[in-house]
């Protein structure tokens, strides 16, 4: 079986983004391939974290991959931190990570512009972390949304250049961006990515956010004056609420086009938004069930830490080896 490796930060309650641009798609795949998932919160860190926050977002983002429809039975599913081969590995790429490559990054640029005050180094070296993580475990097939695959390439330089200098050490990663993997965008400035990080709680919606709230953020959602439901450049925000719509209920932009032909963006809007919160009300219930018991969560990611520490031993051995570490 292919081995699948993704990860989503615990920055918070996930958005309508990463669940149509990544983690809807990561149930589905659990029985034709080897998955793994994590809760990378090693990552959260390069960005200013509350400690009693993050520890409640970690678990809160465990328990939505479950329901997300991630059986802990069928896929690995851990958090970053407790397998130190995830740090121990990024050392040692980083060494064979170019500054100038990494400066590259357009989410690094972006992230340092976003908190100026703190342009820490590990906000920079955030690519070869996510490198190790896929690596670690001989990753086959990454499935990322469109904006990390920019960070699959770095990963993949990386690794080529390991092999290059040592022999075939690493799988060489293809990332896997589904077609119906949706880049969706902000709600209230259409041009930049939906975040879960937004300081804007208008800008995005979060997959627990109540029926109403849901409705009244499509509501505001920004769009155009011209009144017309059409896909065509210049008009942002309907793109995006056509691409949600369509990543739901799988019609294609024609379909939905004729599907409102002559309504108003009010009618689309509340059409959308009753779309999003239908299709997100089995998880908030699924999520409700799960975080009252504290109990399973607790063991299943202790038992996906062991699993995951067994899985990248060897990979971390072998690359010590290699590169002139004295092994115990
Ligand atoms: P942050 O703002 O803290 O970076 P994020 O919303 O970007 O949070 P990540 O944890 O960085 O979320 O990414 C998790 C996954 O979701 C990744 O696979 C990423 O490609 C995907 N993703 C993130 N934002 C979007 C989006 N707007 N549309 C589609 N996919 C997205
Ligand atoms: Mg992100």
């Amino acid at each position: 079986k292919k081995v699948i490796f993704s990860g989503i930060q615990p920055t918070g309650v996930f958005t309508l983004g990463n669940y149509l641009g990544a983690v809807k798609n990561w149930g589905p795949l659990q029985d034709e391939y080897d998955c793994t998932y994590s809760v990378v919160d090693l990552h959260a860190i390069t960005v200013k974290q509350d400690p009693a926050k993050l520890r409640r977002q970690t678990l809160d983002c465990y328990a939505l991959l479950i329901a997300c429809g991630i059986d802990p039975q069928k896929s690995l599913l851990f958090i970053q931190s407790h397998n130190p081969a995830h740090s121990q590995l990024a050392w040692v790429l980083s060494c064979f990570t170019q500054f100038g490559d990494l400066g590259r990054m357009t989410q690094f640029k972006e992230k340092s512009q976003k908190h100026p005050d703190d342009i820490n180094a590990g906000l920079f070296t955030y690519p070869v972390l996510m490198a190790a993580d896929i690596l670690a475990y001989g990753t086959d097939l990454v499935p990322v949304g469109q904006d990390q695959k920019q960070h699959l390439e770095l990963a993949r330089g990386i690794a080529n250049r390991f092999n290059g200098r040592f022999g075939e050490t690493f799988v060489v990663p293809e990332p896997y961006i589904p077609k119906t993997a949706a880049k969706i965008m902000s709600l209230t400035e259409p041009e930049k990515k939906m975040s879960k990080s937004d300081p804007n709680p208008n800008g995005f919606i979060s997959i627990l956010d109540e029926p109403d709230v849901i409705l009244r953020k499509f509501k505001k959602a920004v769009t155009d004056s011209e009144g017309v439901v059409c896909r065509r450049e210049g008009k942002a925000g309907i793109n995006n609420l056509m691409s949600i719509y369509s990543a739901i209920t799988g019609k294609d932009f024609d379909e939905i086009e004729r599907e409102f032909a002559g309504k108003g963006y009010g009618a689309f809007k509340m059409a959308v938004g009753e779309t999003v919160s239908d299709e997100l009300a089995p998880i908030r219930e699924a999520f409700a069930r799960l975080s009252k018991d504290r109990e399973y969560l607790e063991e299943c990611y202790t038992k996906g830490a062991e699993k995951a520490c067994r899985a990248t031993a060897k990979m971390l051995r072998k690359v010590y080896k290699k590169v002139g570490f004295i092994g115990l």
